[in-house]
């Protein structure tokens, strides 16, 4: 059976479950692990980049020196920062009638943590979970995407480079090795990947009751309030929809601007797109489709968009021929997108952008709401009042208000889906938690009141029981 683990990998848990439980992490355990991994990414930046662009033919270097290298060292150093704070006991007031006992959470390792992580953002979706991972005193094992498969193997020598397979281990394959990856009873899965995927992934790890975090996808949506300046938001929107060409989870997957600004809005939009990147063949900075499937599939939602009635605009500053196989898919924007089509529907996941008109905020709230619970929302609008309403009225993963993608960078802020985009978050303190046991503790004082409540029950426990339930 495809999910059936194999015995290797059931052999490699078991023999960090072993280790774990002689020796679990202390604190200069950890900082050793998290140091050997910041040398390990820092040195090995450049091999990122060239490994990542041959995996999806090409892939910006400054996208992957920002989004994937410079996320991990931010992230590693956060870790290392704050570490000492987060592993320290909780103290917790105990509850009146059982002081002067006292109550702590302390936070304990879990053990053997899988991590299956994707391909658009290939080092940064592995080791972040594994950063969080080890802070919290666990071993690892990652599956990365068999999509990357030269990043895979980058990530498979790094680890192999500065850890014991007792520490981190990384298993290659494809989707029946992740398969039967998940089927293993780990003490918690961190999964990033396709919401159906997902689905999958929750059910194998159901058997083994081993908990899950799910980093999914969805559609994120924009919002463009009717005053607020065209410019300033076709500026980040065009940044967070064409990084990485559109192929980014938190990626805005369709705008909605006032309906009488649409023409203006896709006019402004484009000349943007075309001003920084100025031919698509020739510029290192737009990066191209990961593979021919994932290239065909958008061609097909767009072609049948256009079929549907949707005006389609591609931008090809230089006017030059852009074959198929190169990969490289025009940003594209769309008008009148027809409501029933796969666009409109599916998650996007390319560089491609429906814009929609709205005639009043409700009626965009409305919309937003009428979908799946997204795993971001962008709201561009400077009344505070507008802005709590849309707050208040939506619920998404997470929230940028003026700009694009920048919640998840912030380390003091966790990062997750809501419903069918995510289930659990990770991300500094919130990561650290997630892949803890926050383990209660009580510690009985001395002297205390708990013997007055002991059988055989007589006047005095009669009384208390009557003044506590009084
Ligand atoms: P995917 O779900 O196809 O694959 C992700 C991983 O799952 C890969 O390593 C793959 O080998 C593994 N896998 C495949 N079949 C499996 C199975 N049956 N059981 C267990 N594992 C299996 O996703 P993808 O195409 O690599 O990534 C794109 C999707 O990921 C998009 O939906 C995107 O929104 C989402 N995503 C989410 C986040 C986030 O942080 N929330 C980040 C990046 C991508």
């Amino acid at each position: 059976m495809a999910d059936t683990p194999q015995p290797s990998m059931y052999s490699a848990l078991e023999r960090q479950r072993a280790a774990h439980l002689q020796a679990p992490f202390d604190y200069a355990e950890r900082v050793r692990l998290l140091k050997a991994l910041r040398a390990a990414v820092r040195s090995r930046k450049e091999a990122f980049a060239a490994a990542i662009s041959a995996d999806f033919g090409r892939r910006s270097r400054h996208e992957t020196m920002i989004a994937e290298v410079m996320m991990i060292l931010g992230d590693i150093d956060h870790h290392l920062r704050f570490l000492r704070r987060w592993m320290r006991p909780r103290p917790v007031p105990a509850d009146a009638l059982f002081q002067p006992g006292r109550c702590e959470i302390r936070p304990q390792a879990l053990g053997v943590i899988g991590v299956i992580s994707p391909w658009n953002y290939p080092a940064q979706l592995a080791l972040m979970p594994i950063t969080a991972a080890l802070a919290a005193g666990n071993r690892v094992m990652l599956k990365p995407s068999e999509l990357t498969p030269r990043t895979s193997e980058l990530l498979a020598e790094l680890i192999q480079s500065c850890f014991q397979p007792t520490e981190v281990e990384c298993v290659l394959g494809g989707a029946e090795v992740a398969a039967a990856f998940s089927a293993l009873p780990f003490d918690h899965l961190v999964f990033t990947g396709s919401t159906a995927v997902g689905r999958v992934v929750m059910q194998a790890a159901a058997r083994n009751l081993t908990p899950v975090t799910l980093e999914l996808g969805g559609k994120s949506p924009a919002l463009v309030a009717e005053n607020f300046p065209m410019a300033e938001a076709v500026d980040r929107l065009v940044a967070g929809k064409f990084m990485n060409a559109g192929q980014t989870c938190i990626a805005p997957d369709y705008v909605l601007v006032p309906q009488a600004q649409r023409e203006s809005f896709v006019r402004t939009m484009m000349a943007e797109i075309e001003r920084r990147y100025p031919s698509l063949m020739q510029s290192p900075d737009y990066t191209t489709i990961v593979s021919d499937r994932h290239y065909q599939r958008l061609q097909t939602l767009v072609e049948e968009a256009e079929q549907g009635g949707a005006r389609v605009f591609r931008a090809n500053p230089a006017g030059e021929p852009i074959p198929a196989e190169s990969r490289v898919f025009p940003p594209t924007l769309l008008l009148d997108t027809p409501a029933d089509c796969g666009l409109m529907r599916e998650e996007i996941f390319g560089p491609v952008l429906p814009v929609l008109g709205y005639t009043s905020l409700e009626g965009a709230i409305a919309h937003i709401n009428g979908q799946d619970r997204p795993l971001a929302l962008y709201l561009f609008d400077r009344d505070p009042a507008r802005a709590e309403k849309v707050l208040g009225a939506t619920i998404s993963g997470g929230v940028s208000i003026n700009d694009t993608l920048f919640h998840i960078a912030q380390s003091g802020l966790p990062f997750g889906g809501v419903g069918p985009s995510g289930i659990g978050h990770y991300h500094g303190p919130y990561g650290f938690d997630a892949l803890s046991k926050l383990k209660p503790v009580f510690k009985q004082a001395r002297w205390h009141s708990m013997g007055l409540l002991n059988p055989p029950y007589r006047r005095l426990a009669d009384f208390l029981a009557g003044f506590l339930t009084r």
